[in-house]
């Protein structure tokens, strides 16, 4: 599978991604809101955000149709890592004929485009926490809930990938995933136990 955003090399040559670059040190999280659901219709935050992930993918001549887009808007308003199967049923809520290859579909294209992340310990799917990020970030993923937050360390990732290569091994994807436990659920499990 593609799932190769283009390179710093590729920006540096496309004028349009310039102001892609972005600070170096920094973690997002959607981890605030732990009992989010569906019923609110689409934050403002998911709105922007599917309005730059709509330019972004102008930017690269490719298209963000309906059913991109709106399998992309699910995620966000999901706000963590979540199941294909999820996304199917969300989907026949909204078009009750979805069939599962159209969500696939979509999800191939957000992977390829890099916009979303395929999370493989909890096979599931995650909006990525900057969607113009030319390069994606360190994922730590929470086992229980699906919370995953990117961490921006280029340093951290390129000494990581430094020793990788050391050891003669290459990075099977572009990926590096963090199995965690988030705050939340860390909490969960000390007020049960
Ligand atoms: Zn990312
Ligand atoms: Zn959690």
């Amino acid at each position: 599978m593609k799932n190769a955003k283009p390179t710093a090399a590729d920006a540096a040559s496309t004028p349009g991604h310039a102001h892609h670059a972005h600070a170096a040190d920094h973690a997002h999280s959607h981890a605030d809101d732990p009992h989010h659901d569906h019923a609110h219709g689409t934050p403002a935050s998911a709105e922007a955000a599917l309005a730059l992930a709509e330019e972004y993918c102008r930017e690269r001549g490719e298209k963000l149709t309906p059913i991109r887009r709106k399998v992309l808007e699910l995620l966000l308003t999901s706000g963590r890592a979540t199941k294909a199967y999820s996304l199917l049923d969300d989907m026949r809520q909204i078009h009750p004929g979805s069939a599962p290859p159209t969500v696939y579909r979509a999800l191939d294209f957000l992977l390829s485009a890099g916009l979303v992340h395929k999370i493989e310990s909890i096979n599931a799917f995650a909006v990525c926490h900057d969607l113009t990020q030319c390069q994606h970030g360190i994922l730590v993923v929470c086992q229980q809930c699906g919370n995953v937050t990117e961490l921006h360390q280029p340093a951290l990732r390129e000494a990581l990938v430094a020793q990788i290569e050391n050891a003669g091994y290459r990075l099977a994807g572009d990926g590096i995933e963090l199995k965690g436990l988030c705050s939340a659920c860390q909490a969960a499990q000390a007020a049960g136990s």
